[in-house]
């Protein structure tokens, strides 16, 4: 298995410490709000690690963190407003910040779960694990790594020499970078020196610690929860393009300056998500919940698709039009399974069945096993549907088609478990017009009716202002 390691730049040969097994870990989201499809992209990118890893048949252990304390972003070079976004949300909509954070951990699961993305096996929270966050701090403290100043613990770049060797960053750019701009803190000795815990009397969030009141910084959260739930050393670690740096290099600094071990041995980073051809950091706006989404008329499974068609590392442009094509290429994968090999009859094995059953599992295990081509292993997938279909395989073939179909489902994961509905469109808009009528004349019990029985032909209605939609599940 060769992935890509943002660490030294290659395409390498994944070696875990244990045969058999991986431990990872993943940058989660920060709760302070609903996650837009461009935030996915690094989800679904520990989604297929997982499954393709649990298809070789090796034991994964997964680590998600979920940030439910608002952070500053003095650290965070990439937000200009300065604030912290889960205290300015509480402010904003009036509400305790822990509140938030709780909702919104809970919309974030509910969008993994219409994403089908398997759900990893911790998803610890940052204010859970304020004492391990403080033990490693004290262990800095003691060991020359860390400094405190005025209530607040800084880490001491300087005092770690890998310090630039997964983000290219060297102190003396970091510093000339920072010279031109107003320094506010001038309690740092070096402008890159990051917070470890912070002295804030405003901050919402408080925790009493041996350095004082205050909070901790937002990089030790994952140097801490990784360690604990997956030891000094990780098989892999991954997150979005925008947290490599500073997050990803802070992370580093501090779990090597404790452990004295290597932190991660294979960094895995996906593309950026682009919208009008720019980062979609700069364009978040712009951007789509999954929510949003699925009221299009979109289901979980072509968001996956539009997500997975094209390969991590990749720059993914976002468009609606992407997204229907990727719901086009879903259909067409469904109706293979559940049209074209259906109901076929008794009859003599095609020898081209076997045969293509035998390349497109050679093509899509190999396009995997080289750092994760889902656009060539997608590729492989029509090709298998097309020689099956040119072959009219009888009964028995088509179900041996349809199985070699589901088994590469194990790592897309989009096809339906059932047939789409058998009711035709016209029958379903008729119905749905009655229904339409019988809400405006109140008769409740005759909406709820027809509302029911489309439910069990697999019909989803969504109303709006505008009027009854529907869509098939
Ligand atoms: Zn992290």
């Amino acid at each position: 298995m060769r992935l890509h390691n943002s660490l030294t730049g290659r395409v390498e040969e994944l070696v875990p410490q244990v045969a058999g097994e991986v431990r990872m870990y993943h940058c989660g989201p920060t709760v302070y709000k609903r996650q837009h499809i461009g935030n996915f992209r690094a989800f679904m990118l520990a989604d297929l690690l997982r499954r393709v890893f649990e298809s070789q048949g090796r034991v994964v252990t997964q680590v998600m963190n979920i940030t439910d304390v608002g952070h500053l972003t003095e650290d965070d070079a990439a937000d200009a407003t300065g604030e912290d976004k889960l205290q300015k949300e509480a402010a904003r909509r009036k509400l305790d910040p822990w509140q938030i954070a709780r909702e919104e951990e809970q919309n974030f699961k509910e969008d993994l779960a219409a994403l089908r993305i398997v759900p990893a096996h911790h998803y610890p929270r940052a204010t859970e694990h304020v004492p391990e966050m403080i033990a490693m701090i004290e262990t800095l403290l003691a060991n020359g790594h860390a400094y405190e100043a005025d209530g607040n613990v800084y880490f001491d770049v300087r005092s770690f020499p890998g310090y630039g060797a997964l983000s290219g960053n060297t102190l003396t750019e970091l510093e000339a970078g920072a010279s031109g701009r107003v320094e506010e803190r001038s309690d740092k000795r070096h402008p890159a020196d990051f917070a470890l815990w912070k002295r804030d009397p405003k901050h919402l969030m408080q925790w009493d610690s041996p350095f004082g009141r205050g909070f901790p910084g937002w990089h030790i959260e994952c140097s801490a929860m990784s360690r604990k739930y997956l030891g000094d050393t990780l098989d892999i670690h991954t997150g979005g393009p925008d947290n490599k740096f500073p997050h990803h290099e802070c992370e580093i600094a501090q779990s090597e300056s404790v452990t004295g071990q290597p932190f991660v041995r294979h960094w895995i980073h996906c593309g950026w998500l682009e919208i009008g051809g720019e980062k979609m950091s700069k364009r978040a706006g712009a951007l789509f919940t999954i929510p949003e989404l699925l009221e299009k008329g979109y289901t979980g499974a072509d968001l996956r698709l539009y997500l997975l068609r094209t390969h991590y590392r990749s720059p993914l442009p976002f468009d609606l039009s992407l997204l229907d094509e990727a719901a086009k290429t879903r259909a067409k994968l469904d109706h293979f399974v559940h049209y074209e090999m259906a109901e076929r009859g008794d009859g003599p094995d095609q020898p081209a069945v076997a045969q293509a059953i035998d390349t497109a599992r050679r093509d899509f295990a190999a396009a995997l096993e080289d750092d994760l081509n889902t656009s060539v292993a997608l590729a492989a997938i029509h090709t298998f549907m097309t020689a099956v279909n040119r072959a009219e395989p009888h009964r028995a073939d088509a179900a041996r088609a349809i199985a070699a179909m589901r088994e590469f489902d194990a790592i897309f994961g989009v096809l339906s478990d059932a047939p789409a509905s058998g009711a035709d469109d016209a029958e379903i808009d008729a119905l749905v017009a009655e229904r339409d009528a019988a809400r405006a004349a109140k008769s409740w019990g005759r909406a709820d009716q027809i509302r029911d029985e489309l439910a069990t032909r697999g019909i989803e209605l969504l109303d709006s202002a505008a009027g009854t939609r529907w869509r098939r599940k």
